[in-house]
């Protein structure tokens, strides 16, 4: 309440009542920007060696052992503190320290995803054309096809042979080594291609990758390029042509994460969109020291970015199994604990460009060096395709973070009839668990190179511990 003696004036009413959105970074002291800088670096080291779900999965098992997690075993009783791990197929990963009151009063959950936008190869991808061998790609998620063409790209993922072998490919992110990339039309003879809408301009079928051009040597025969990459394939990995269709491979971009302005306040790279959460939930669990009084759960999923989906997506049960498996050894029914669970969606949100402002309310976006973003609701329309945290979550969310003083924001994804997207936030309130959607605002979003703040990202990381404490 206002003291109307104390109060009375421009600047001290200005203060208490109204919020102030613009350079909320001021608010920090050197400390803590000395703290975003450092963990950023952290960052870029996880985001160069975890392009792909399974890499990440990899890297974050690894940082976890590190951190005194154990495989988790089915049954066994662990004690409080204990840390354990589930791997998902090698594309999800669950990790969780178990509280003083194990799952009795519900749990504790950030979920953030690791799958990101990319070209995949079609199960039959390799042929040859005029004496140029490429590959046929299928992309996954939403992009927008023309930023594919013309750079660098790198190939990432398993073969998995008939006799029990799993081969993992990376291939293209060393100076040393090949990339490859999908070619586009000269301006010279686009003077059609750039007359088309840009949803005609290039097409999903057309986003063909090179991957050689030299013939076997030999004077007959035909499709002597596409032999002679079977040949090269088969020397490197062993593999014929029809191991491809039991093949998880991916195209990224081949550059790797880098400071972006003058300044340094940025990293620049491709798959911030979800690790950009997916680290700090990680980090935040790994870092987590105390004993917790509830048990503390994060999940790094996959298949967000094609609408979850899939075992190893947030629609499987595969949390939910987890969880059970937790409940049962606490004697408790699994539906009591997710309804007595809280969850922070780790994931993205737009962050507002001035280059396009026509598409975002300026009073309900979000900004970057502005803090972590709070989203209440996603979807599109009239409110489609999300759940919508309750004024309660939000006030206890708002209480965690100012309490621990860590930078904060409020966001919407742009103007309401704008357009829309989704998160996993949904899939777990349909688990009858509290949930808001809380991460790090992008520019640049789905593009093969996105741009985050590193203060935002460090206040990701500070706002899941909080909630975890
Ligand atoms: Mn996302
Ligand atoms: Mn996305």
């Amino acid at each position: 309440m206002l003291n109307k003696e104390k109060d009375g004036d421009f600047e001290s009413l200005k203060e208490k009542l109204l919020a102030e959105k613009n350079n909320r970074c001021l608010k920090l002291d050197k400390k803590q920007i000395n703290l975003s800088n450092k963990f950023s670096e952290g960052y870029k080291e996880f985001l160069n060696k975890a392009k792909t779900e399974r890499e990440a999965v990899k890297e974050a098992i690894n940082l976890a052992k590190k951190a005194g997690f154990q495989e988790f075993v089915v049954g066994h009783r662990y004690k409080a503190g204990e840390k354990v791990y589930y791997n998902n197929r090698n594309k999800a990963v669950i990790f969780a320290v178990i509280g003083k009151k194990g799952t009795q009063d519900g749990t504790k959950l950030a979920i953030a995803h690791i799958d990101s936008p990319r070209l995949d190869l079609k199960p039959n991808p390799l042929y040859e054309s005029n004496n140029i061998a490429m590959f046929k790609t299928h992309y996954y998620g939403g992009i927008k096809k023309y930023q594919w063409t013309a750079i660098p790209l790198a190939l990432h993922g398993v073969f998995a042979t008939k006799s029990g072998k799993v081969l993992e490919v990376n291939i293209g992110e060393k100076e040393t080594e090949p990339c490859f990339c999908v070619t586009d039309l000269l301006p010279h003879l686009s003077k059609e291609q750039m007359a088309k809408p840009m949803q005609k301009s290039i097409l999903g079928e057309n986003l063909n990758v090179l991957v050689g051009s030299r013939p076997f040597k030999s004077d007959k025969g035909s499709n002597l390029v596409k032999l002679n990459i079977m040949k090269l394939l088969n020397e490197k990995y062993g593999i014929v042509e029809e191991d491809f269709l039991s093949a998880d491979l991916e195209l990224v971009p081949a550059f790797k994460a880098q400071d972006v302005g003058f300044d340094r306040s940025m990293v620049g790279a491709y798959g911030h969109d979800d690790r950009v959460c997916a680290y700090p939930a990680l980090m935040s669990i790994l870092d987590y020291d105390k004993v917790p009084d509830k048990t503390i759960i994060t999940v790094l999923t996959d298949k967000e970015e094609i609408g979850s989906d899939g075992n190893t997506g947030m629609n499987s049960a595969f949390l939910r199994y987890f969880i059970a498996d937790l409940a049962d050894v606490d004697s408790v029914n699994y539906r009591h604990v997710l309804t007595k669970s809280q969850c922070l969606s780790a994931d993205v949100n737009a962050a507002f460009d001035p280059t396009y402002a026509s598409v975002y309310d300026e009073n309900n976006s979000c900004f970057i060096n502005n803090g972590v973003v709070i989203t209440k609701y996603t979807g599109s329309g009239g409110k489609y395709g999300t759940s919508e945290a309750s004024a309660e979550f939000m006030a206890q969310i708002r209480r965690i973070l100012d309490d621990k003083k860590v930078l904060w924001q409020s966001g919407e994804l742009g103007k309401v009839d704008a357009g829309g997207g989704g998160t996993i936030a949904k899939y777990v309130a349909n688990l009858n668990v509290d949930v808001v959607d809380l991460g790090v605002p992008v520019l640049s979003m789905h593009a093969p190179f996105e741009v985050i703040s590193k203060i935002d990202l460090f206040m990701a990381y500070r706002a899941i511990l909080a909630f975890f404490s």
